[in-house]
């Protein structure tokens, strides 16, 4: 929690009352039994950051006296560190009833559990890119926060493409709902079936248009230039 607030003006309002989050703690921890040190740490920590909205971040250390391991030992313990992820999604269709696929990605992904602060750049109609004998895109892109890996967020936005009926047939070809991760965070990651940030993003106007009216000012972590800089340069190079 940011408490420079209420420590200026000492109001409880704008920081996070301790006594809520042993109430918190304390009703979660008597709701169930778990085996595991591991997933009381896990539950703990989903709660405080779902029903604080002003914690960004917990660090949730469980411990359990007297493990049951005849050797001495005050108590073992398991420690965690979990936050709110920012993260940027591209969306794309241009495949049958395209308005009713834009709608239905917004009403599933602004839906999506362990999430908050959904927000969506305007719909552009773009010409397709790759494969160029297909109908015209509508385009957008997404913030939201999420408790998710971004492994875990991949796969929510795969079952959105497949409520959408998305078939993959043709690489770069005609499609009902295309979801991409642009960024989670500033991750970099090499893995094919998850390149953050996406690799192709930086060369694609219809990315960095609706990118831009979230986040202009944003940094690309490897190019290290802002998103508004590199889409006025592609614009220029297009000309
Ligand atoms: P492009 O990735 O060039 O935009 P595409 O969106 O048409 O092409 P898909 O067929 O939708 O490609 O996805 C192919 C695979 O790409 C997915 O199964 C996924 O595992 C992988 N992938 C890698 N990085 C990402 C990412 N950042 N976001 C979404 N998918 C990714
Ligand atoms: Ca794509
Ligand atoms: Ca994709």
């Amino acid at each position: 929690v940011d408490t420079r607030e209420a420590g200026k003006t000492d109001e409880l309002a704008l920081s996070v009352s301790y006594g809520d989050i042993c109430r918190c703690v304390k009703k979660e921890m008597t709701k169930q039994n778990d085996k595991l040190l591991e997933r009381v740490a896990e539950r703990l920590a989903e709660c405080i950051l779902l029903q604080f909205p002003q914690i960004n971040e917990v660090e949730i250390e469980v411990k359990k006296p007297w493990a049951p391991v005849l050797m001495h030992m005050d108590y073992a313990s398991v420690k965690i560190k979990r936050s709110w992820h920012k993260v940027y999604i591209g969306v794309g269709s241009n495949l049958g009833e395209r308005e009713e696929y834009m709608k239905l990605a917004k009403e599933r992904v602004s839906g999506l559990p362990k999430t908050r602060n959904f927000k969506s750049a305007a719909i552009i109609e773009t010409e397709p890119y790759g494969y160029t004998k297909q109908g015209k895109f509508l385009n957008t892109a997404y913030y939201i926060e999420t408790l998710y890996t971004p492994e875990e967020f991949l796969d929510k936005l795969h079952q959105i493409e497949n409520e959408a009926n998305r078939k993959r047939e043709i690489h770069w070809g005609p499609r009902t709902l295309d979801l991409d991760i642009l960024l989670y965070d500033n991750l970099i990651t090499e893995d094919e079936e998850l390149t953050l940030p996406h690799p192709e993003m930086t060369k694609r106007l219809f990315v960095l248009e609706p990118l831009c009216m979230l986040y202009p000012r944003g940094i690309h972590p490897l190019e290290r230039r802002r998103y508004a800089d590199i889409l006025e340069d592609l614009k220029g190079k297009e000309q």
